[in-house]
């Protein structure tokens, strides 16, 4: 953590919701469920603001194995980083079924 007057909230990581998976390798993130929203989100383990297009496809992975093993359903990825802009997290949302494909 960096000596920030307003402590970063996804360094913190407070466990007060669901932790699904956490992993070290190729990097560190966890994927946990998310306060505001009640969907999967992986968290990038370390604060910066974006990941390269491969760290992002693991990612996307992780969050796809969880929601398969979750039975939630169809997924989309949302970066839209709208609470927290300087620490790279992504959901994964759960497509309606209503919606049009
Ligand atoms: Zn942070
Ligand atoms: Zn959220």
């Amino acid at each position: 953590m960096t000596e920030a007057s307003k402590p970063c909230e996804l360094c913190e990581l407070a466990r007060t919701t669901k932790w699904f998976a956490q992993f070290f390798e190729p990097f560190a993130f966890t994927v946990l469920e998310c306060d505001s929203c009640d969907v999967p989100m992986a968290v990038l383990g370390e604060h910066r603001k974006s990941v390269t297009a491969d760290e992002r496809k693991v990612m996307e992975r992780a969050l796809q194995w969880v929601a398969d093993t979750h039975e939630l359903g169809e997924l989309f990825f949302d970066d839209r980083m709208r609470q927290i802009p300087e620490h790279y997290h992504l959901h994964a949302r759960v497509r309606p079924r209503w919606w049009p494909k």
